[in-house]
């Protein structure tokens, strides 16, 4: 009997910890499910232990109620962190199944070893069902791996255990029931596997968390792309590993966009950014840093890109800017940009490549904006001789 309490009694300290991760980020509901499955696998133990032994029936359907829905709700809530959900009818269905499957054995035609196997083969199933839903974070970071494995095994372990311990023949009354081998096996098999599903899931959890909260650090509130500080140590990793190979630092910087601001109001200058950020996310590759480095300037690094390929794409985002329409001015003047385009070389420092890019934004700027600029004029003085045409 003891040994049926340690089990509960573990994973509802999980429970706690569950429903802290949720006090601390309310916007992950399956904490609030994951935080429940402990304590109804707790309640549905008390039951089981201390109902009186004349009311089997009523004990099994009871206790019954509750693990069934232990296991659906931990099912769903793993579900749930991957945003995939199994639905109300299944989940109505299999509640329908292992409850109907045990009013049927225990008042019509009473038989424990039935009931013993149509709750652990029913559990096992829809965890493992849960699991085949799970095979993508099979490809996902450490902690997603882990998860999915104790997911599945725990799902699995539920077949051989009972198949070796209980057999083919039940203990004749609840007494010897409660002190047999298959109920040892399952009240240690369940703490032992239930608290390293736990950790596994409140390592995702917290892994979840602090991801986000590197996300928000990252990224521009406005556009969504990469702010200045990210933008750079991306730029700085891309160079440890570049290995000599040259990539190309495009900065732009939209033209007259006070105009915007004073003609049609900030949020017109808003949308501009947006848009803008929007196209240039769109035409750049997914592992090329795109950031807005300030107001309304923005920085794209193309890795492995000759001067010709960082032209080419700073052409193609003037134009497609200036293609653009907005709701504010859907006829009106076209909204353009100005480009500067500096490539870089083994032993370029950063702050290097930043100046020779925004000295040819200024150029551009000079020479009448809505133009993109990468190269130095014959016989300007490189403020790094060494890296002079770079
Ligand atoms: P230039 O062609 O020389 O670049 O002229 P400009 O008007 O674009 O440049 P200026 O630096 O004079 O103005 C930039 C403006 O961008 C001023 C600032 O109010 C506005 N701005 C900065 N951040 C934001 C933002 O997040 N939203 C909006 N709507 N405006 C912003
Ligand atoms: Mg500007
Ligand atoms: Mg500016």
């Amino acid at each position: 009997m003891t040994l049926a309490l340690i089990g509960p009694g573990i994973l509802c300290v999980f429970s706690l910890a569950f429903l802290w991760a949720w006090v601390i980020d309310r916007r992950r509901d399956y904490l609030v499910l994951l935080a429940a499955a402990p304590v109804l696998f707790a309640i549905g133990v008390l039951v089981q232990v201390f109902l009186r032994p004349e009311q089997v029936p009523a004990n099994a359907m009871l206790s019954g109620v509750f693990y069934t829905l232990a296991v659906q709700v931990a099912a769903e809530a793993v579900l749930r962190r991957s945003a995939k959900r199994l639905g109300w009818a299944w989940h109505l269905c299999a509640f329908a199944a292992v409850m109907g499957g045990l009013w049927y054995f225990a008042y019509v035609a009473p038989n424990l070893l039935v009931r013993v196997y149509l709750q652990n083969f029913g559990y096992g199933l829809i965890l493992l069902v849960a699991s085949l839903h799970l095979t993508h974070l099979m490809r996902g970071r450490s902690v997603d791996r882990v998860l999915f494995w104790v997911l599945f095994v725990f799902g699995l372990h539920f077949f051989p255990r009972t198949i070796l311990t209980i057999g083919l023949e039940a203990p004749g009354d609840l007494r010897a029931f409660q002190g047999s081998l298959f109920w040892q096996a399952l009240h240690l098999s369940l703490a032992v596997l239930g608290a390293a599903l736990a950790t596994a899931l409140l390592a995702a959890a917290l892994s979840d968390v602090i991801d986000d909260l590197r996300r928000e650090r990252d990224s521009d509130g406005l556009t969504g792309l990469l702010n200045r500080r990210a933008f750079e140590q991306r730029a700085l990793a891309v160079f440890a590993v570049s290995g000599g190979a040259p990539c190309a630092l495009i900065v732009c910087d939209v033209d007259h966009f006070k105009r915007v601001n004073d003609g049609y109001g900030h949020a017109a200058g808003d949308e501009v950014l947006r848009a803008f950020g929007k196209l240039l996310r769109r035409i750049t590759r997914e592992n090329d840093p795109v950031a807005r480095i300030g107001g309304e300037e923005f920085a794209i690094l193309l890795t492995g890109a000759s001067r010709e390929a960082g032209r080419a794409l700073a052409e193609r985002a003037r134009t497609g800017l200036s293609e653009l329409a907005f709701s504010f001015t859907p006829a009106g003047p076209a909204v353009t940009a100005s480009f500067g385009v500096a490539i870089w070389r083994p032993g370029d420092t950063l702050p290097g490549l930043f100046a020779r890019a925004d000295r040819r934004l200024y150029r551009a700027k000079a020479a009448g904006r809505n133009r993109s600029i990468a190269v130095d004029p014959a016989g300007m003085p490189a403020p790094n001789q060494r890296l002079s045409g770079g």
